[in-house]
């Protein structure tokens, strides 16, 4: 079996409560969504067709436990369900980042989901996979929110009292936009909520910078 792979790299896991830990990363390629903020655009086509044994064999080169499945939209390749599964059995501790637009009921239980919800300004958020909330688990997912303004700051606060997302999710993360101008407001209104939420700075793009790929 294969997957249409972007590219494969060891770096820092830069987001969600895992930020800082080494991860290796199996980049995806290909996603159904068009977020108006993508950083990954670059995913969208190309990619080569890669075996399940070259991606473990460059794994094992690594050595590092932690891996994530990314993308793109990782979940939107059939095959990447028994990928997710083998990873599994390989001892791997695996994290999904997965856009939410894909369900993720077929997702091996051992792994862990990093799902985004597609706020207003993403352009895509009628596209969220609804569902995906309700099988969050308070032990091993997360939730994350992208925002790019207050006003998708106040469709986030709507959505997780709404799923009950506190008690429902491991760590719910504020992500805002890379260079976001109106960051400082964002981070006090988080500071402010009095909810247990994490504001989530991808630390990739201040080690590397916001252009480098493969980081
Ligand atoms: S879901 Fe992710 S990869 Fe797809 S367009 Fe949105 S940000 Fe980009």
């Amino acid at each position: 079996m294969d997957l249409r792979i972007t590219e494969i790299f060891l770096s820092i896991q830069g987001e969600s409560s895992h930020a800082g830990r080494p991860c290796a990363f199996v980049r995806l390629t290909g996603c159904p969504m068009r977020c108006v903020w993508c950083d990954s655009e670059y995913t969208f086509t190309g990619g080569e067709r890669v075996s399940f044994d070259e991606i473990f064999a460059k794994l094992e080169e690594f050595g590092c436990p932690l891996v994530e499945v990314t993308g793109g939209e990782p979940l939107a390749q059939k095959a990447v369900f028994r990928f997710i599964t083998e990873l599994c059995d390989r001892g791997y501790e695996v994290l999904v980042e997965t856009g939410g637009y894909v369900s993720t009921d077929p997702v091996d239980e051992r792994a862990k989901i990093v799902l985004d919800v597609k706020c207003p300004a993403s352009g895509e958020a009628e596209r969220n996979h609804w569902p995906n909330l309700e099988r969050l688990r308070p032990d091993k997912d997360e939730v994350k929110f992208v925002v790019a303004d207050m006003a998708d700051w106040e469709f986030a606060k709507d959505i997780i009292e709404k799923y009950r997302l506190i008690q429902n999710a491991k760590e719910v993360l504020v992500s805002p936009v890379f260079g976001v101008e109106n960051l400082p407001e964002i981070a006090e209104a988080v500071s402010r909520s009095g909810l247990k939420v994490r504001l989530n700075l991808q630390l990739h793009k201040y080690i590397w910078g916001a252009e480098t790929k493969g980081v």
